[in-house]
């Protein structure tokens, strides 16, 4: 059997329907899953094939893709049903699963005063607790991970040893006699209390005054806060230096996260889930959350408690909470207790802390709805380390590096993609550290020994000259936008040729230019440039993707051309650059060329559009101006601006937007409402976006559509060119296990040199 069969309880459950039903027989974990050999009577076995797959009997983190059945000669020594629990022939891999969610039953016997867990916060069993954050080495056993420094008391040895209990071999399992305590200390690290009820007790009281707390979790601490408090709210950012990125909210149920946002079936579930993601949802009009929580979006960002500890401190009367990663603007989330006081203590009132140690950092994941199923933004806890599968194994072990913003990497061993957790932003140089340190570490867990490395083509990435450090291993660089088409292709067990469509900030072109808005051709083997928005000009570098006057002067001046004067635009410039001198500077630069690049990004546009709408001047987080301009755009709109269509022989086609940004500009100053010209501006992308396809299919006959790149983040712009791409036709494919932004990267590198690489077959 593969699938999710391996570290889930699936041994047991089956050692389990076997003993029930008379067979002898043995179950092991090898290299691509669980195998049974099994004999008894016909019927029997007829029946324990039915139960292992219809779902009853199987453990509930078990996902079986697979199901080969063989017949044997009958070994007549065999006389009984035994779990082999070395793992002879099968990989480490195996083991070490994702960080999962406490379970109903822990919760319920969290909650029964007759249970010696009652009130425990560090309840788990073989179906939930923490998994990968606390996991130093291989093989996954209690020794190599950090609950080595607890001894099992007697029951819970007992409940460990127990094939039929739930806790069978749940590395973790504890008790409050013999497992981790919490205890709640003030910002000096002052112990306030060690007694857990009174821990919780006092943890709710201060949050409930409109304190600070920096609570650690599974993969990390957060920084918590009564989320009804706009002034404790408002005192957060301040201490966190997190002026405007919304923070992500908790609650204890499905029906109080209704009190503030639109929660649907679909969005239920993934609350709900194992896993336990940050999910955005739509705002409620009427929520009680403090506004400065999530300024300038349409969404709230809600996860539900996913640890034992959390539930006991919402039984305190907590509706919901802020729960914002442990961290000072973009350093590494906070894992350990000494440094979270030396880092967090001007920011935190108080502790509440364990003596559990998270081992590997994991952020909170985020997923949100795109064409009315999940789409991931962030891939972390609860869904690393598993695998994504390929169809066919590579032969040679691969490293792929990733991009160097929102990055993640990635393995490739046999037909196995390992993607790493979110690492971050590696132009911070502590960020940088731990992707070198998590590198290791996942290499150590998954026995990787990479022999080709592949990464991007910007020749100023960190993680590309890490990649090109690389000792012993043959290199191959990567273009970004392929890399983001690849990892649609992979993801649906696909080698291509499609039509790609990357809508996406930065990438680092062939030509050497900054590409975004673009058309490829391209398989796992090969790509060709088939179209790009025409080319503009930035200025200064890295500048030009915060500051949003400088792709403004660059588009006013290809839209109005020599008709373009400074003064004419003062009534615009004005609003977005108040300093009167930066505008004359930079538009001095891009007549001159001097410090400029071209550029296709889409990224920048959505950037400009929404600071003549007047949302904004500056990105302060990544994508802060195109998420606003997303959340103004008035639906039912169906209007779009002219664009211009250029397709010279031998070249790429081109679309322009000049007449756009004519048209645009004009709507302002007739005073059309905002709302009214990003949703004007959104489907005049899409219908850029649908030209590429349809010219493309023309040419090529090729009607498959891979989708992907920061941009399509946007889920008024994805939603929109999905329908009308549908309603022309075309098969649509998108991410879905992985960010379509650049966390995505990595997975696309890795199918990439997977395909390059000779196969087995
Ligand atoms: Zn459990
Ligand atoms: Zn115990
Ligand atoms: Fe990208």
């Amino acid at each position: 059997m593969t699938g999710r069969v391996q570290g889930v309880g699936f041994r047991p459950a089956v050692y389990k329907i076997a003993r029930s039903l008379n067979l002898s027989g043995i179950v092991y974990n090898d290299t691509k899953g669980v195998t049974v050999e099994s004999q008894g009577e016909a019927e029997n076995i007829s029946e324990f094939l039915t139960r292992l797959q219809s779902g009853a009997d199987k453990p509930p983190l078990a996902e079986i893709t697979s199901c080969e059945v063989v017949d044997i000669p009958v070994i007549e020594s065999e006389t009984e049903f035994v779990i082999e629990m070395s793992d002879a022939n099968g990989t480490p891999l195996s083991q070490v699963t994702a960080d999962i969610a406490t379970c109903r039953d822990c919760l319920s016997e969290m909650a029964d005063k007759e249970d010696f867990r009652y009130g425990y916060p560090f309840i788990n069993c073989t179906n939930c607790g923490p998994r990968y954050s606390i996991v130093k080495t291989i093989p996954y056993d209690r020794p190599n991970t950090t609950m080595s420094v607890f001894k099992m008391c007697d029951k819970c040895a007992a409940q460990y040893k127990d094939v039929r209990d739930r806790r069978f071999h749940a590395q973790p399992v504890a008790c409050s006699a013999c497992g981790p305590q919490i205890l709640l200390m003030d910002n000096t690290g002052k112990s306030i209390s060690t007694q857990t009820e009174r821990v919780i007790a006092e943890t709710a009281k201060l949050l409930m005054a409109g304190k600070i707390i920096a609570i650690k979790g599974i993969g990390g601490f957060h920084l918590a806060v009564d989320a009804l408090n706009s002034q404790a709210v408002q005192l957060l950012r301040r201490r966190k230096k997190r002026d405007h990125k919304p923070f992500a909210l908790m609650a204890a149920s499905i029906e109080r996260i209704k009190e503030y946002a639109l929660v649907d079936r679909a969005a239920g579930q993934i609350l709900s889930s194992p896993q336990s993601p940050i999910v955005l949802l739509p705002k409620k009009p009427d929520s009680q959350i403090a506004p400065s929580v999530a300024e300038g979006v349409s969404t709230y960002g809600f996860m539900l408690c996913y640890a034992p500890l959390h539930y006991l401190l919402f039984a305190q009367n907590i509706k919901v909470l802020v729960m914002t990663s442990g961290n000072i603007s973009d350093e590494p989330l906070i894992c350990k207790n000494d440094k979270a006081l030396e880092r967090l203590g001007d920011v935190a009132d108080a502790f509440l802390m364990h003596d559990r140690e998270i081992y590997r950092q994991v952020d909170d994941s985020i997923l949100h709805f795109v064409d009315e199923q999940p789409a991931f933004l962030r891939r972390a806890r609860g869904y690393v380390p598993t695998p994504i599968l390929m169809e066919k194994s590579c032969r040679a072990d691969i490293f792929a590096a990733g991009a160097d913003l929102k990055n993640t990497f990635c393995f490739a061993r046999q037909n196995q993609l390992i993607c790493s957790e979110h690492i971050g932003d590696l132009e911070d140089a502590e960020v940088y550290h731990h992707y070198i340190d998590s590198v290791e570490h996942l290499r150590g867990l998954f026995e990787v020994e990479p022999k080709i490395v592949v990464c991007d083509l910007h020749p100023g990435y960190v993680s590309t000259r890490y990649a090109l450090s690389m000792p012993d291993a043959d290199i191959i660089q990567v273009q970004h936008h392929w890399a983001h088409i690849a990892s649609v292709l992979v993801e649906h067990g696909l080698e291509g040729p499609v039509i790609g469509l990357s809508a996406d900030g930065t990438g680092y072109g062939t030509d050497g230019a900054i590409w975004g808005c673009e058309c490829l051709i391209a398989s796992l083997e090969k790509f060709e440039r088939f179209g790009h928005l025409s080319y503009y000009s930035l200025a200064g570098g890295d500048k030009a993707s915060k500051e949003a006057i400088r792709p403004v002067l660059s588009l006013l001046m290809k839209a109005y051309g020599s008709k373009f004067t400074l003064e004419k635009f003062d009534w615009l410039l004005e609003r977005i650059e108040p300093d009167k001198g930066r505008p004359e500077t930079i538009f001095e630069q891009l007549e001159k060329g001097i410090n400029c690049v071209e550029t296709s990004s889409l990224g920048r546009v959505f950037d400009a559009v929404a600071a003549i709408l007047g949302l904004g001047n500056y990105n302060h987080f990544d994508a802060q101006l195109p998420m606003a301009l997303e959340a103004v755009a008035a639906p039912n709109i169906d209007d779009y601006y002219q664009i211009e269509s250029f397709s010279p022989p031998g070249e790429p086609h081109r679309f322009g937007i000049a007449k756009t940004f004519r048209q645009l500009i004009s709507d302002v100053q007739t005073g059309i409402d905002a709302g009214v010209i990003s949703a004007k501006f959104h489907n005049t992308i899409s219908e850029i976006l649908r030209g590429f396809a349809v010219i493309c299919r023309s040419e090529t006959k090729l009607n498959t559509v891979a989708m992907s790149g920061g941009v399509f983040c946007n889920r008024y712009l994805i939603n929109r060119i999905v329908n009308l791409l549908k309603q022309d036709g075309f098969s649509v494919l998108l991410n879905r296990n992985v960010p379509s932004n650049d966390g995505g990267i990595a997975l696309g590198q890795a199918s990439i040199a997977a395909k390059l690489t000779p196969h087995d077959l």
